[in-house]
C-alpha cells in the first residue's frame, strides 16, 4: 500500500469525476491521499474532500503563485480555517522563483512564507513546503526558524541537489518524489533519489501535474504514485512493498495519521529476506547506530519489548523455504543468543532455507570458547561489521565493551569462518574518516568477500 502525499483533487480538472479518481487510486494500492491547499478556495475544497472520502486528508495554505490573489481578509479566513476545520498540514507554501524573478515579489512569497510558517508552528502542524530555483532563500529561512530544533515537514517535488536534501533533512524534513523521476532523461532526478535513505523519502503525485513516463501529456491521477513507488523501489534495490511500508510509515509520522503506533517485529521482511530479530543488546555500541534513539529499519520497529523464545520466532517465520535468506540480524547482536540462534537456524534448515547470521564477530570473545565449529551445518552465511581496519579507530567508532580485545576477537573470528564455513562477507560503512579501501583490503588477506554498506542507509 502506498500513501499519496501531494494530490490536488480540488483542481478543476477532476469536478467531474473525483469519485472514480480516488476508486482507481484506492483499487491500485494506495491508501491514502493528501490535498494541500494552494490558495483559500483550493484549501477550503480540500477540506470538503477530505470529509467526503474517507481517504482523503487535507492541507491549508497559500502557495507562492497564488499570494497577490488573496487580501488581508482572505489570509485571515486561511488562518480561521487551519485553526477550525480538520487538517493535517500547512501548505502547500514556499517559494517559487522559476516564474518570479522580480524582487518584490520574492520578497512578498518570503514574508507569506514566514507568515505560514508561524501559524504552523502555532498550530504544531507540519508543512508542505514547494521550492523552485529557490534552495539558497529556502535553506536560509528554515535553518534561520530552526535554530537548533527539529522541523516538521516536507520539501515536495523535490528539485534541488543532494546538498539541498542533507540540509532539510538536518533540520528534521523529509522530501519528496513525484513521476519526474521515471522520466526517460531524468537520469540527474533519479541518481539524487537514489542518495536520500529511504526514511526520509515520501511518494506523491502532484495530480493533476507531472504524470510518470508512459502517462505523460495525460492527466496525472494518485493511482499513479505507484509508478512513482516502482520507480524508487528500482533506484533503491527494494521490493515495491518495501517502498510502499517504508514511505507510508514516513507519512503517517509526518501527518500523524492513523496507523503511525509502531509494534515491535521479531521477524521483518526485506526484498525476499526474512530477518530476525532477537535481541536489542550488543557488546559495541557504535557512534553511527540507532539502536538506542530510534531502532527502525526499512519501516520496521525493532525496539524489543522482551526478547522471542526460539518458539516465538519459528512460529513467526512460517515457511522459511519461502524466502531468499533468513537473517539474524536486528538491533542487537545475535550470538549474544546463541542457543536460541542455533535453535531457530536449526528450524531453518530443516525446512530447506537458508540462513545468514549478520553479527560484530565477538560471538566466541562472548562465550569464551571458539562457537564457529557449532555454526557450521546451521548457517550458510555470516556477515561481519568489520567496519575499519585500523584496531584503534574500531575502539573509538564501535565502543566496544571490551575495548581492543574485541577487534582482535573479531578477526579471529573471520579466520575460522573462512576455515569452516560456506560464505563469509566482512563490511564496512563508508563512514567519514574510514578507509574502506583498507578494510577491503583486509577483508582479502582474510580470504573473506567484501561489501560496502552506505552510511545513512540501514538495511
Ligand atoms: S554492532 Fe550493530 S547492533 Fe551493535 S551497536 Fe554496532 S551497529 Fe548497533
Amino acid at each position: 500500500m502506498c500513501i499519496d502525499t501531494h494530490a490536488h483533487l480540488d483542481d478543476s480538472r477532476f469536478d467531474d469525476d473525483v469519485a472514480d479518481v480516488i476508486g482507481r487510486a484506492v483499487e491500485a494500492g494506495v491508501s491514502l491521499i493528501i490535498n494541500p491547499g494552494s490558495g483559500l478556495q483550493a484549501s477550503r475544497r480540500a477540506v470538503e474532500l477530505g470529509e467526503r472520502f474517507e481517504c482523503v486528508r487535507a492541507a491549508a495554505g497559500i502557495s507562492p503563485h497564488d499570494i497577490d490573489d488573496h487580501s488581508p481578509d482572505d489570509w485571515r479566513q486561511l488562518d480561521e480555517l487551519a485553526r477550525t476545520a480538520p487538517i493535517v498540514a500547512i501548505g502547500e507554501i514556499g517559494l517559487e522563483y522559476h516564474y518570479y524573478k522580480d524582487a518584490e515579489h520574492r520578497k512578498r512569497q518570503q514574508e507569506a512564507f514566514r507568515r505560514q510558517l508561524d501559524l504552523a508552528d502555532e498550530l504544531d502542524l507540519p508543512v508542505i513546503i514547494h521550492c523552485r530555483e529557490a534552495h539558497a532563500d529556502l535553506r536560509c529561512i528554515l535553518s534561520e526558524r530552526a535554530a537548533g530544533r527539529k522541523l516538521s515537514g516536507v520539501v515536495h517535488c523535490f528539485s534541488g541537489t543532494v546538498a539541498d536534501a542533507a540540509a532539510y533533512i538536518h533540520l528534521g524534513l523529509l522530501v519528496s518524489f513525484t513521476g519526474i523521476i521515471t522520466f526517460k532523461k531524468a537520469e540527474g532526478v533519479r541518481k539524487i533519489a537514489s542518495a536520500i535513505a529511504s526514511d526520509n523519502l515520501m511518494l506523491e503525485t502532484d495530480s493533476p501535474y507531472m504524470a510518470p513516463e508512459g502517462y505523460r501529456g495525460r492527466r496525472c491521477e494518485p493511482a499513479h504514485v505507484i509508478e512513482v513507488a516502482g520507480k524508487l523501489a528500482e533506484i533503491h534495490g527494494l521490493a515495491l512493498a518495501d517502498i510502499g511500508r517504508i514511505t507510508s510509515g514516513n507519512a503517517r509520522r509526518l501527518f500523524r495519521l492513523e496507523g503511525s503506533d509502531e509494534k515491535p517485529a521479531v521477524v521483518y521482511p526485506i526484498r525476499d529476506s526474512l530477518y530476525v530479530n532477537l535481541t536489542n543488546r550488543c557488546t559495541n555500541c557504535c557512534v553511527f547506530c540507532p539502536r538506542e534513539t530510534e531502532p527502525r529499519v526499512k519501516g520496521h520497529w525493532l525496539g524489543l519489548e522482551h526478547e522471542p523464545t526460539s518458539d516465538e520466532v519459528i512460529d513467526a517465520i512460517g515457511d522459511a523455504s519461502s524466502y531468499n535468506e533468513v537473517v539474524f540480524c536486528g538491533f542487537g547482536e545475535p550470538t549474544l543468543r546463541l542457543e536460541t540462534l542455533k535453535q531457530v537456524a536449526r528450524a531453518v534448515k530443516q525446512q530447506g532455507g537458508r540462513v545468514r547470521v549478520n553479527t560484530n564477530g565477538h560471538g566466541s570473545m562472548i562465550e569464551s570458547y571458539d562457537i564457529v565449529p557449532e555454526l557450521a551445518g546451521l548457517v550458510d552465511t555470516v556477515s561481519v561489521s568489520l567496519n575499519t581496519a585500523d584496531e584503534q579507530q574500531y575502539v573509538e567508532l564501535c565502543r566496544p565493551q571490551r575495548g581492543v580485545e574485541a577487534y582482535r576477537a573479531m578477526l579471529d573470528f573471520i579466520g575460522r569462518a573462512v576455515e569452516l564455513l560456506p560464505g563469509v562477507y566482512v563490511t564496512a560503512l563508508d563512514y567519514p574518516g574510514v578507509d574502506v579501501e583498507a578494510c577491503k583490503s583486509l577483508a582479502a588477506e582474510l580470504g573473506a568477500q567484501f561489501r560496502c554498506r552506505k552510511y545513512r542507509h540501514l538495511g
